[in-house]
């Protein structure tokens, strides 16, 4: 089974990966309104709702270290997908941090034989935070190595830098969110288009 399938078995979004999704949380890259997570709480709050940390996993067990590994996979997944976006090649660095948690995530995994065939089993992954993370850095190898990895954009609105997958027929797709970073744009250029009209210039 294609690793994209898995993960629309497991739950994720069609057209919004966990690792996209992930890595617009936090601090934005311009705006310093958005807060980060300032907790490994926060953070497995986030897991739950996007439902990847399975409901009723421990809370324990584990330390802002993970935290830590946590955001800087996100900043690994940011920087590559922000390279992608605009055809450049990502950094080393940001790849070897991908891969540590990509080589972590595989440990955990496992194949399971059902009937006649042979699955994978990343269920383990989903009761704690670091396996959590581990999905989301398979979530972004798998995404990253698709065909689909062409379509992965940053968002026009230059106070945003959002990522996001384009599925639009004629690949497009400017904003993050036409509701809001598309809404902004229309505005500025409207309020530009009036004042120029006011000032005649
Ligand atoms: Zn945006």
């Amino acid at each position: 089974m294609p690793i994209e399938s898995l993960f629309q078995q497991l739950g994720e979004p069609h057209g919004e990966p966990w690792c996209l999704l992930f890595s617009n949380t936090g601090i934005s890259r311009i705006d310093a309104s958005r807060k980060d997570f300032g907790s490994l709480d926060d953070l497995r709050t986030w897991l739950l709702g996007k439902g990847i940390l399975a409901k009723g996993s421990p809370s324990t067990g584990e330390d802002s270290r993970v935290l830590e590994r946590a955001i800087r996979l996100r900043e690994a997944v940011f920087g590559i997908g922000s390279a992608l976006a605009h055809r450049r090649q990502p950094s080393e660095d940001e790849v070897s941090e991908l891969n540590w948690n990509v080589q972590k995530a595989v440990v955990a995994a496992r194949i399971d034989a059902v009937g006649g065939a042979l699955e994978w089993n990343l269920t383990g992954l989903r009761t704690s935070v670091s396996g959590c993370t581990g999905l989301i850095a398979l979530s972004a190898a798998g995404l990253f190595t698709s065909d689909q990895a062409t379509r992965v954009r940053e968002c026009n609105n230059e106070t945003c830098g959002w990522l996001f997958l384009d599925l639009s027929k004629n690949r497009s797709r400017k904003w993050c969110d036409m509701s809001d970073c598309g809404n902004v744009a229309k505005a500025r250029r409207y309020y530009a288009k009036q004042k120029a009209l006011r000032t005649g210039s």
